[in-house]
C-alpha cells in the first residue's frame, strides 16, 4: 500500500511569517519507517514543521532533505514528484462533501498523475482502481462506505476517508496534522491507533502532530516537543516525564531545562 519509505533530515531550518518567527533553527532526523509524534501547544509550530517537511512551506533559511533530495535545490517538477510521494492528512480533512467516498479516495492520486488523468480516473475509475480503493478503505475499517456520499459519514469516518485517500497514493511517508482535533476523545484514540498501526505494519514513515500528550506518549515511540518554534525535547516516549511536559507549557521550567538545572 505504499512506496519505499523515505526519511527526513532538517538542518537549521527557520521559517518566518512576516515578523512572526514560526520555526527557529530546527534540526532533526526522522529515519525511514520511523513513527514520530510532534507535541506542543497551539501556535508552537507543529503544523508549519509538517508543511516544511513536504515542501508546502519553504524555509527562510536551512535545508530540508527528503531521502536523497534537498527540497530547496531541486526543480519544481522534482519537488512535485517528491510531494506526490508524501501523504498528508490535513486537520480540515479537505474532503469534497458531495462526492462518493470512492471519489475522494481516488483524489489521492491527483498529485502523481496530473490533473486531467486524475479527473478522468475519478469520474470513470476502472474495476482495478475501485478494488484498490476498497482495499485501503478495508484497512481503515470502513469498506462498506465505498459508494456512500462523503457528507453522510460521521466525523470519525470522514477522518478515516482522509487517511485512506493518503494511503491510496502509495506514499513513502504519511504526515498528519492534528488528526484528532475535530473528533471526540474516544474516536481520537481510534485514529491515532489506526495511523500508528499502519506505520508499524507497513514500515511506513509517520509524523503526526498531536495536542494530547497522553495519547502521543501511549502510541508513538519517539516524541518531539515544540514550544514557540523551537525544539524543547526530542526523546523516546518512555523518557518523557513531568519536566518535559512542563517545559512545553511552562516557560520557567523550559528555561531551567535549558540551563541544565
Ligand atoms: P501549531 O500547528 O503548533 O498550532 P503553527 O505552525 O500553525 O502552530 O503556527 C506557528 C506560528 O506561525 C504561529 O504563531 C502562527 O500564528 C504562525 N503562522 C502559521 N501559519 C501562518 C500563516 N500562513 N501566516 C502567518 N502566520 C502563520
Amino acid at each position: 500500500m505504499h512506496g519505499t519509505p523515505c526519511g527526513f533530515r532538517l538542518e537549521d531550518v527557520s521559517v518566518q511569517f512576516g515578523s512572526t518567527p514560526a520555526l527557529t533553527d530546527i534540526s532533526l532526523t526522522i529515519g525511514a519507517g520511523e513513527a514520530v509524534g510532534l507535541v506542543g501547544p497551539s501556535g508552537s509550530g507543529k503544523s508549519t514543521l509538517l508543511r516544511v517537511m513536504n515542501g508546502m512551506v519553504r524555509p527562510a533559511s536551512g535545508r530540508v532533505h527528503v531521502s536523497g533530495d534537498e527540497l530547496g535545490s531541486i526543480s519544481r517538477r522534482a519537488l512535485r514528484r517528491v510531494r506526490a510521494t508524501i501523504g498528508f492528512v490535513h486537520q480540515e480533512l479537505n474532503l469534497i462533501p458531495n462526492l462518493r467516498v470512492a471519489q475522494n479516495v481516488l483524489a489521492g492520486r491527483l498529485g502523481s498523475q496530473g490533473l486531467l488523468p486524475s479527473m478522468r480516473g475519478m469520474l470513470f475509475p476502472s474495476k482495478q482502481v475501485i478494488a484498490n480503493a476498497y482495499a485501503v478503505l478495508e484497512r481503515v475499517g470502513i469498506p462498506e462506505k465505498l459508494f456512500e456520499r462523503t457528507d453522510t459519514l460521521s466525523g470519525g469516518q470522514q477522518q478515516r476517508v482522509a487517511v485512506a485517500r493518503a494511503l491510496f497514493q502509495r506514499p513513502a511517508a504519511l504526515l498528519a496534522d492534528e488528526p484528532v482535533s475535530s473528533v471526540d476523545p474516544a474516536r481520537a484514540r481510534d485514529t491515532v491507533s489506526l495511523l500508528t498501526g499502519i506505520s508499524t505494519e507497513q514500515g511506513l514513515t509517520l509524523c503526526a502532530s498531536l495536542h494530547n500528550l497522553d495519547l502521543a506518549r501511549e502510541f508513538f515511540p519517539r516524541l518531539i516537543g515544540l514550544r514557540a518554534g523551537r525544539i524543547v525535547f526530542d526523546a523516546k516516549a518512555s523518557e518523557i516525564g513531568e519536566a518535559e511536559f512542563h517545559a512545553l507549557y511552562d516557560l520557567a521550567a523550559a528555561e531551567m531545562m535549558a540551563d541544565g538545572a
